[in-house]
């Protein structure tokens, strides 16, 4: 059988390395698109699989440099992971986020509509598309409301991909991600900034945690689950979108506490609330309803809450006691 090949954006990121792990296991072929100039010490989360992927030069905001990169690796699929990717960051530069998370989502449509409309296109949508949902659980019908910049980038792009799916009949289709964590989430996510400064209190590096809103509620799962829903969704034989999730929420004060009983420490003596932290919106709350996913897709997230944060909590531990 010929080898599958596959065009990746946002590689370096959480998502895109647990893709391309997945992807090597499978035989493909992997092609990382890298902006130029980009930093190398963005690059950690995929060092250890450096040498078995290839990079092609583009940027999500240069349309003929994507389709340059089209022609020269002639992908299977395509799975567009690069995005402006924080909720917070997207109020501070609301244009630039449009630019990234929306514009070159279409840009990357358009790229292939121009090259060969038979590749396959992986969207990585987001449940914030249903910020100020009335309705919970959230699912592929849902009706969208987001409540944010970077929702609403994340919404165009989603209803883009439906119009160029049904308009030239193109594989393309939106994976509906809920929030998903692992070692490799950036420290600017809440999850993450949880798991570091409490293991850096642990260790004696540091004295307290700001966080902002404990009562916020989140649809947490573990990232490695995740891509391979990414993956299954381009394996149907129709293109469709899918929710993804676990269907379960936790608060940001669930996730305190249990970070800091795996490291038999009182939070109550380190965390601080810190009013800067808090969102200008904050969306409804958001449950997955994987319904569809199990039934189509025979897909279901395998690692839980507490083992998820467990996980967390050792990564940080090893990395953190070994750089001191
Ligand atoms: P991430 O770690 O922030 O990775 C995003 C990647 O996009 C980074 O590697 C970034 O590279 C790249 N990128 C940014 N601007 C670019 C540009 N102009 N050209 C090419 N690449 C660019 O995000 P993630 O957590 O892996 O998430 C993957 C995707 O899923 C994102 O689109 C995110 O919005 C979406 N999503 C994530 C979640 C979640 O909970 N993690 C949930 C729903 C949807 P640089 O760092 O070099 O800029």
């Amino acid at each position: 059988m010929k080898q599958k090949v596959a065009l990746i954006t946002g590689i370096a990121g959480q998502d895109g390395s647990y893709l391309s792990e997945l992807l090597l296991n499978k035989n493909y072929k992997i092609f990382g698109i890298k902006k130029q100039n980009s930093d190398q010490n963005k690059y950690n989360n995929i060092r250890h699989i450096l040498n078995k992927i290839k990079f092609v030069s583009a940027d999500l905001l240069i349309e003929t440099s994507l389709i340059d990169a089209i022609k020269k690796t002639k992908p299977d699929e395509i799975y567009n992971l690069a995005a402006q990717s924080s909720v917070a960051e997207s109020w501070k530069n609301p244009i630039h986020t449009g630019e990234i998370t929306a514009l070159g989502a279409i840009r990357l449509l358009e790229s292939i509509r121009k090259t060969n409309n038979k590749i396959k296109f992986y969207q990585a949508s987001s449940s914030e598309i249903f910020g100020g949902s009335k309705k919970s659980p959230q699912n592929e019908e849902t009706c969208p409301n987001p409540k944010s910049p970077y929702g609403a980038a994340k919404l165009y792009a989603h209803w883009m991909v439906k119009n160029y799916r049904e308009t030239y009949n193109m594989f393309a289709v939106s994976g509906i991600l809920f929030n998903h964590e692992s070692p490799r989430r950036g420290l600017e996510y809440v999850t993450r900034k949880i798991t570091h400064e409490a293991v850096k209190i642990k260790l004696g590096m540091s004295k307290e945690l700001k966080l902002g809103n404990l009562d916020a509620e989140k649809d947490w799962g573990f990232a490695g689950d995740y891509v391979e829903a990414m993956w299954l969704m381009l394996q149907q034989e129709n293109p469709k979108d899918f929710v993804i999730g676990t269907g379960k929420i936790h608060s940001v004060l669930e996730f305190v506490t249990e970070t800091f009983n795996f490291l038999k420490l009182d939070w109550k003596n380190y965390v601080k609330i810190d009013a800067s932290f808090l969102r200008p919106a904050e969306t409804n709350l958001l449950i997955a309803d994987i319904t569809n996913a199990k039934k189509t897709l025979k897909w279901k997230p395998k690692i839980n809450f507490k083992n998820l944060i467990k996980m967390m909590v050792a990564e940080e531990l090893n990395f953190l006691s070994k750089n001191k």
